[in-house]
C-alpha cells in the first residue's frame, strides 16, 4: 500500500512534546465537541454529540500493520484525530490492539471533554500516555475559548479530569493552550494553577497557537509570556522543546508534503528545510505546485506563508 492510501495514519511527524510520533486518526475530518478558537483544522462545522464507530477497529489495525512492515522509526505511536478521538466508540479496543503491534509508547491526545464518562476513562486506561488539554478555568472562559457543545459544563468536565488522572496509572501530560487576551493574564492564570492542585499529572505543558488558528484574532501571548506562565504553572513552555526533522517515506517531494500537510500544516520554513534534508534541487517548483493545487490552502500568519491540505 503507498502511503497516500492509508486512510487512518499520517507522520511520522516532528512533536514538539514526543520526538517523532507516527499518528492513528480513528474519527472522520473534524469530527469534534469543541470548535476550539486556535484549532489549526479550522472551525467545527457540526459539533458532535455522541461518541460513534466511524471505522471498524479491524481496518484501523490493519493499516496500521501494514504500515508497520516498512520498518518505519518512530518514538511514539499517537491515537490523535483529526477531531477528538475519543469520540471513537472503539478506542479501548483500538488501543489494546495497537500495543499488541508495537513495543513502543502508545499515547491518546484528547480534549478532556469526554472524562466524566466512565467508558472513555476505562479506554484511556490502556494508553501507556494521555495528553488531556485544559486551557479554561471557568464555564465563561470554556465558551469563549474551546467554544463547546452548549450543553457542556465545566465543572463537570473538570471534575472528570481530575477523576481520570487519580485512576490513570500511566504517564498523563497536561496542556494548557494560551491565546493572547483569553486565558495568558495573570489573574486567569493564577485560576488556572488553583485547578491544577487537585489534578494529578506527570507533565505540564504550556503552548501557544503556532499555527494559523481558526479565528484570524487570535494572537499568540506576548514575547516572554509563555515563558512566564510556564513558570508561575510549574510547567514546560512548549517552544522550549526542540522539535525534530519532518519525514516521510514517500519518495516524490511533492506528494511527500501533500501527505504531511493532509492533517498537519508546514510553513514555508519547515517545507525547505524538509525539502533541503531530501536534496531536492528544485524547490522552487515544489513549491510553485503548492501554490497552484486548488486543494492547497496557503495562509499567511505570523509573517511566513503556511500550507495546509484542505479537500
Ligand atoms: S483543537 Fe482539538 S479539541 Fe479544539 S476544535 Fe480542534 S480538534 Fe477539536
Amino acid at each position: 500500500m503507498r502511503m497516500q492510501e492509508y486512510r487512518h495514519i499520517f507522520g511520522p511527524l516532528p512533536s514538539r512534546r514526543m520526538g517523532l510520533s507516527l499518528g492513528v486518526s480513528p474519527v472522520p475530518k473534524k469530527y469534534c465537541n469543541y470548535s476550539c478558537v486556535y484549532c489549526q483544522l479550522g472551525r467545527t462545522p457540526k459539533l458532535q454529540k455522541s461518541k460513534g464507530m466511524y471505522f471498524p477497529v479491524a481496518d484501523i489495525l490493519a493499516e496500521v500493520a501494514d504500515y508497520l512492515k516498512s520498518g518505519v522509526n518512530f518514538d511514539v505511536l499517537t491515537v490523535v484525530g483529526e477531531g477528538e478521538p475519543t469520540l471513537y466508540e472503539g478506542l479501548g479496543e483500538l488501543l489494546t490492539g495497537l500495543k499488541k503491534l508495537t513495543d513502543k509508547p502508545v499515547a491518546v491526545i484528547t480534549n478532556s471533554a469526554l472524562l466524566p464518562d466512565e467508558e472513555v476513562r476505562q479506554a484511556l486506561a490502556k494508553a501507556d500516555i494521555v495528553m488531556p488539554s485544559l486551557d479554561a478555568y471557568d464555564d465563561a472562559s470554556f465558551k469563549k475559548i474551546n467554544r463547546p457543545r452548549k450543553e457542556m459544563s465545566f465543572d463537570e468536565i473538570y471534575q472528570g479530569l481530575v477523576t481520570f488522572s487519580r485512576e490513570f496509572q500511566g504517564q498523563l501530560w497536561l496542556e494548557i493552550m494560551l491565546v493572547q487576551g483569553l486565558n495568558d493574564d495573570e489573574a486567569s492564570l493564577l485560576k488556572l494553577k488553583g485547578l491544577l492542585e487537585k489534578i494529578r499529572y506527570d507533565r505540564l505543558f504550556v503552548n501557544s497557537p503556532v499555527r494559523p488558528p481558526a479565528e484570524g484574532w487570535v494572537k499568540e501571548p506576548d514575547e516572554g509570556a509563555l515563558e512566564r506562565a510556564a513558570e508561575l504553572l510549574g510547567g514546560l513552555s512548549i517552544s522550549k522543546s526542540a522539535s525534530p526533522d519532518f519525514f516521510s517515506e514517500v519518495p516524490d517531494h511533492y506528494e511527500a508534503i501533500l501527505s504531511i500537510i493532509k492533517r498537519h500544516p508546514m510553513n514555508q520554513h519547515e517545507i525547505s528545510s524538509f525539502l533541503n534534508s531530501r536534496d531536492c534541487s528544485d524547490q522552487e517548483q515544489v513549491f510553485a505546485q503548492l501554490e497552484q493545487n486548488p486543494a492547497v490552502e496557503t495562509v499567511d500568519y505570523k509573517g511566513y506563508r503556511t500550507y495546509r491540505l484542505v479537500k
